[in-house]
């Protein structure tokens, strides 16, 4: 059975890594090195000549990372990946890799809050512009390109919006412009195949669903290998134009022996050699461990998150409920396209009694954890307009979905009387919905 016939419970478990080869080890050891003898001066100059691949040095790349990328790749059908130290890093490689000063990049409004701050300040700063559009109509990327657009960017189950994006109708706008669909498809691995749908490259935070089990930070970016970068090359000039920083290469035609590979390439030796957000071996070794019961774990989140967005359409302090299950027409059209049923782990809810309530809610809590951060095993619970989306604008939080008596829950693998008890007491802390149906 080929790699690329295996499913994705198989693939979480054994690609890209079979045994150590020189202990047998079959857990992926933990290389905990910084740096890796060269067996002669002319092997030492091919390395750094890209005339061969293998280890330099673990800031551009190390054994247990190298698993950890082969792994995630295989699991979303793309070519090659690299490691990095967070999901912000994977998402500020994603678009310097191919957009420079006075370029841009045309991106989805519903963002996660870390992702719209460093779109719209820090890589502003560095003369990347990003132009924010309405995902609800597809023809608002074109609308928005113009001869210096880099790529296209959007996330596949945004939260706190849980609108799920038209992959394939942007991409597909992309395309014939030479414009990759950059998607992060941090909230619905295994369930979301944007490769599938014309996607060009995935970036994660894995220290969300892939690693699991939030003890670790990391991130992934993932090329598809599906994209022609030579057929517009004034299009991607980071790509076709020679690198000063690499002798002057070209990395679409230097890297070509090594397959479809340019990007990923480009982003390691140049963008990671350079800024330096590598991953340590033992957060990958988590995440690893992590990627071993992905698919299992997927399965119950979907499951209980389903639960608790049936349990809260019923209570009375809940004015609404965000939850791809609760959406109708076009919305509900795309979430079962691309997420064929199985609506992830994530589900927002507006109470009654707006921001006291919420506050009353959160901290009503027993069972579910208030933090910042989504896909633990643990039940976890947040109010986005007091933390993750506090340093936006109200205008911007208002755009990216958040209300005053948003709740945002990641709903986690306890059993799900357990999970509905807490809620159910919290709620009745909260109160509010009566006397707010009452008026
Ligand atoms: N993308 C999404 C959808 C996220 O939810 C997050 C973090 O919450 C990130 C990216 C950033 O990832 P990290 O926290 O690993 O830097």
């Amino acid at each position: 059975m080929t790699a690329q016939a295996q499913k994705p419970e198989t693939l979480a478990l054994h690609a890209g890594w079979r045994a150590d080869p020189s202990t047998g080890s079959v857990a992926v050891p933990i290389y905990q090195t910084t740096s890796y003898q060269f067996d002669s001066t002319e092997r030492a100059a091919n390395l750094f000549a890209l005339k061969e691949l293998g280890n330099i040095y673990t800031r551009i790349g190390n054994p247990t990372n190298d698993a950890l990328e082969k792994r995630i790749a295989a699991l979303e059908g793309g070519v090659a990946a690299l490691a990095l130290a967070s999901g912000q890093a994977a998402s500020a490689f994603a678009l310097q890799n191919l957009a420079r000063a006075g370029d841009n990049v045309v991106s989805s409004t519903d963002l996660y809050g870390g992702t719209w701050n460093l779109f719209a300040n820090t890589l502003k700063d560095q003369g990347i512009e990003i132009r924010f559009v309405d995902p609800a109509d597809p023809e608002n990327f074109r609308r928005a390109t113009d001869g210096r657009t880099r790529a296209y960017y959007a996330e596949t189950l945004p939260n706190p919006k849980l609108a799920v994006f038209p992959i394939a109708e942007v991409a597909a706008i992309g395309r014939p412009l030479g414009v990759p669909l950059i998607i992060d498809n941090t909230a619905a691995p295994i369930i979301a195949r944007p490769f599938d749908h014309g996607a060009a490259i995935v970036v994660y935070s894995a220290t969300k669903y892939l690693g699991g089990h939030g003890n670790s930070i990391g991130g992934v970016i993932v090329d598809g290998g599906n994209f022609d970068w030579e057929k517009l090359p004034e299009r991607q000039p980071a790509l076709n134009a020679p690198d000063p920083s690499y002798h002057g290469v070209i990395w679409t035609e230097a890297v070509k022996p090594l397959g479809p590979v340019a990007y990923i390439v480009k982003a390691r030796t140049t963008l990671l050699r350079d800024l330096g957000a590598a991953i340590s071996p033992f957060n990958a070794f988590l995440i690893l461990q992590g990627i071993d019961t992905l698919a299992l774990r997927i399965d119950r989140h979907v499951a209980n998150a389903a639960a608790v967005a049936a349990y809260l359409v019923k209570r009375p302090e809940v004015a609404r409920v965000i939850h791809p299950s609760q959406q109708s027409g076009v919305q509900r059209q795309r979430a079962d396209k691309y997420l064929g049923g199985k609506y992830g782990g994530l589900v927002g809810f507006e109470l009654a009694g707006g921001r006291e309530a919420g506050r009353r809610f959160i901290d009503s809590l027993k069972l579910f954890y208030h933090v910042a951060n989504i896909g633990d095993a643990r039940s976890l619970a947040i109010h986005p307009a007091t933390t993750t989306h506090s340093q936006l604008s109200n205008e911007d939080q208002v755009k990216s979905g958040v209300s005053d008596g948003y709740v945002r829950l990641s709903v986690g693998l306890e059993h799900i009387d357990d999970i509905l008890a807490d809620l159910d007491q919290a709620l009745n802390a909260a109160g509010g919905g009566l006397a707010v149906a009452a008026e």
